[in-house]
């Protein structure tokens, strides 16, 4: 039934009630109270149950928990190796546009930063996947700023269909759209759809999102149910850690996916775990989450969702990784970049600065990214943490005794 909320119609498209409406009545600040209460032996109950309630999921957030982290990473891991088997999927992100309307206090392409900006070409994305192709990627995360004027549907769709017969598997991280854009990207080849709250803690969300279409929090909160009604076949989510307080953003992401995975129960959900890194602007995370807290938050989230994709990208240290893979992670990004054309050095004489949406002769900026071969000098969203080459990481995780795969199925069956 169509609604209003902050002056757009929005649908109620799943069984139950949207989660905009639900996320209000989650006892989001009395479960984290109990995730600082809660005594080791609750927390030992909850490592035997097969079936874990968000009060579970609460408990294994704890302080208490984390000194169980032994025993909370065998289970995950046996968990994961049992749902998963003892396999890591690989995909690569393709910047295709770091053009932004938005201002984001804590990213490098927020509207105001005086970055060196580039949208590709149709054919520059193209060599761009075809590079990535040639390392053995089949998986690939097309991402854009969020910038009507350079980034439209149409454009992203016009993407997607020249990659779809040498991806089998492509995902998007772009600006949130309406269900009717997302359609025609979906058809275009498109099956996954990825969209980070970033926090679910909305005087934080205002304050760190106070210019562009990015402040409307409820209209990226229900994104998620228009990609599943446009017909996506994977959902991500996810918070930023280093906006609020961990633990928070980790119930309401699981309070989010618990109700995606039984309103939009033929998509696969996946949940990302991105912590900030240093970018243009030099934005300072607000919040502090630990490695070790990182590794506690993996196992609780495998424990409360066996089935879910978790996801864990470059902007975390090879060595946090490696240790990482066999834990709980199913899909990990490696050999990234963050800025557009910058696997082929594509677009390069087209860089240039964007002042109020119109292109600009491109000033020097102190973030520019100069990469030694043939990388542009395109900004990029942010530092990468993990700069091991895609065929590095592979290596890694097969002496590790698992298997990296590259792509998940093919369109048609092989015999
Ligand atoms: S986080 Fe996304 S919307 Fe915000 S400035 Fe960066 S690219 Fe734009």
């Amino acid at each position: 039934m169509p609604r209003q909320l902050n002056n757009r119609t929005i649908l109620c498209y799943c069984a139950e009630m949207s989660f905009v409406a639900q996320l209000a009545g989650v006892p989001v600040a009395e479960l984290a109270r109990h995730a600082q209460t809660v005594s080791s032996e609750r927390v030992r109950k909850s490592l035997l149950q097969s079936q874990l309630s968000l009060r579970d999921f609460a408990g294994l957030l704890s302080a208490a928990a984390g000194e169980e982290l032994e025993k909370l990473a065998r289970r995950s891991q046996a968990l994961t190796q049992k749902r998963f088997g003892k396999v890591v999927r690989l995909f690569a992100p393709l910047y295709v546009s770091n053009e932004c309307i938005n201002t984001c206090r804590y990213c490098g392409f927020s509207r105001e930063n005086p970055i060196l900006r580039l949208t590709l070409e149709r054919n520059e994305v193209l060599g761009e996947a075809q590079a990535l192709r040639k390392k053995g990627f089949r998986n690939l995360l097309v991402v854009a700023g969020e910038h009507p004027k350079f980034v439209s549907p149409g454009y992203l769709a016009g993407c997607v269909g020249q990659l779809h017969p040498l991806f089998p598997s492509i995902s998007l991280e772009v600006g949130p759209m309406e269900t009717e854009e997302y359609r025609q990207i979906v058809k275009a080849g498109a099956e996954g759809l990825v969209v980070y709250q970033e926090t679910y803690d909305r005087r934080t969300y205002e304050q760190m999102h106070p210019v562009g279409p990015k402040r409307d929090f409820d209209w990226r909160l229900e994104t998620p149910e228009r990609a599943y009604t446009a017909g996506f076949r994977r959902i991500g989510i996810g918070a930023l850690y280093g906006l609020a307080d961990w633990r928070s953003e980790a119930l309401s992401v699981a309070a989010h996916a618990e109700y995606l995975l039984r309103n939009c129960w033929k998509a696969q959900v996946t949940i990302s775990l991105p912590r900030l890194r240093p970018c243009a602007g030099e934005f300072q995370p607000l919040t502090h989450m630990t490695d070790r807290e990182l590794v506690q938050l993996v196992c609780a989230f495998r424990l409360m969702f066996p089935d879910v994709g978790l996801v864990l990208s470059t902007r975390e240290p090879a060595k946090l990784r490696d240790g990482l893979f066999p834990l709980g992670i199913t899909l990990i990004s490696a050999g990234s970049h963050t800025e557009p054309g910058g696997y082929t050095g594509a677009g390069k004489e087209n860089i240039h600065q964007t002042v109020r949406g119109r292109i600009v002769e491109a000033g020097a900026s102190e973030w520019a990214t100069p990469i030694n071969g043939h990388a542009t000098n395109a900004t990029g969203q942010f530092n990468i943490a993990d700069e091991r080459s895609a065929d590095e990481v592979a290596k890694l995780i097969q002496r590790l005794g698992y298997e990296p795969v590259w792509k998940d199925w093919d369109a048609a069956l092989t015999t």
